[in-house]
């Protein structure tokens, strides 16, 4: 099945979740001088009396939190999601300690965390962002002797059941959110397979006559549907470039007749290798492209690997030892990259892996690049 939230990757909610806080600290800075300015700020004109005790404080605080998140975005990939958190519980400090240290403020501002690591639909950041809120509930008694002051034990009793009682409700959240992914999962899975199994049902004009992979048409009208469904589930899309090494040798040292059984076996391997929701086609000669659907990069290469390995360790009667391997390059596919762009991209990383001396996967992961 294709896993599409695992991709619908976390990046762009940090984005959002980031832009989300500096519309909330905007708003909070915009509703502390409203109330500020109506309660009698107005009416006693001076400098002092335009802005409530400690604004620019607060605003600057919050101002360079979001300033740091803005500069680890790009960096910090896959733990930022844990950064958004963290600032969440830095807002509800700043807001508390900048503006009133009351204890209604309390009941509003230790939620915050929990609430936005719900956007994630992950146990492990639920389960984060409950301890940090205690952790933080425990600072703020620490750190602000007129929260301590105001707070009783019926407080203290009541805002630990509001944190247990919002974890246990994202508790709830994360499941009905993991069972509604699930469906839409199963869904997009048998609508791609649906798909391919209706052109695959179609004419024989749509396959390769020596090996019955699809021909370059076919996978060209492949790659166009896939690249729709990318685009309306975001569905991770990868293709891969595979040629056979040193085939011309095979030709030449066995026969054009042998040359057309490997190439036949390769294809049989290839398809026998992926997964329904996945395309191989025989680009020309020989050439290969495969169409991957659903899996991270690393389980592309993987995938790969694991083809190139198999092949390699294949004993052909037919060629007297000499063993048969293959290069592939690997390219990840995103709508600013494009079809065409996307083909050269992993003849680019084929082409390197020729010159790396063959038999291998060259893919953005092992140049150390990024994987889109
Ligand atoms: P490299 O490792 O750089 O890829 O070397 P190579 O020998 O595989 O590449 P080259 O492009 O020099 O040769 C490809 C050969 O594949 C030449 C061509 O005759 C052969 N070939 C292409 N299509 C077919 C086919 O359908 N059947 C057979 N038997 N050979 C084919
Ligand atoms: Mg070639
Ligand atoms: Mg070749």
């Amino acid at each position: 099945m294709l896993a599409l939230t695992r991709y619908k990757n976390n990046r762009s909610w940090n984005r959002w979740v980031l832009s989300f806080y500096w519309v909330l600290s905007a708003l909070v800075l915009i509703l502390a001088e409203s109330i500020h300015l109506i309660s009698g700020g107005l009416k006693e004109w001076s400098r002092s009396y335009i802005f409530p005790p400690q604004y620019f404080m607060t605003a600057a605080s919050l101002i360079s939190a979001l300033l740091i998140a803005e500069a680890f975005i790009r960096y910090l990939k896959s733990y930022f999601d844990y950064v958004l958190i963290i600032i969440g519980y830095v807002f509800a400090m700043v807001i508390m300690l900048g503006f009133g240290k009351n204890i209604d403020g309390l009941y509003v501002s230790l939620d915050v965390p929990i609430i936005v690591s719900l956007f994630y639909l992950s146990r492990r950041r639920l389960w984060f962002s409950v301890l940090l809120t205690l952790g933080s509930l425990f600072l703020f008694l620490m750190v602000s002797d007129s929260i301590r002051a105001q707070i009783n034990h019926y407080d203290l009793i009541a805002l630990l059941g509001m944190i247990i009682g919002t974890a246990i409700i994202g508790v709830g959240i994360l499941k009905r959110g993991t069972e509604l992914r699930q469906s839409l999962e199963r869904a997009v899975s048998s609508e791609i397979e649906a798909f391919i199994d209706s052109v695959s049902t179609q004419s024989a004009s749509k396959y390769d006559h020596l090996t019955s992979l699809y021909n370059h048409i076919t996978y060209q009208e492949y790659l166009t549907a896939l690249t729709e469904q990318h685009a309306a589930y975001d569905m991770p899309l990868q293709l891969a470039a595979l040629d056979i090494d040193n085939f011309k040798s095979i030709n030449d040292r066995f026969g054009h007749h042998v040359g057309d059984t490997i190439l036949q076996e390769t294809a049989l391997m290839l398809k026998s290798s992926i997964s329904s929701e996945d395309i191989a086609a025989r680009y020309g000669g020989e050439e290969f492209v495969l169409l991957l659907t659903g899996k991270t990069m690393e389980e592309s290469c993987r995938l790969l690997e694991r083809i190139r390995e198999r092949l390699a360790s294949t004993e052909f009667p037919q060629l007297a030892g000499q063993r048969v391997t293959i290069s592939i390059g690997l390219a990840e596919y995103s709508e600013e990259l494009g079809k065409s762009a996307l083909f050269k991209l992993a003849d680019g990383y084929l082409y390197d892996a020729k010159r790396a001396g063959k038999n291998r996967v060259v893919s953005p992961l092992q140049r150390g690049g990024s994987s889109g």
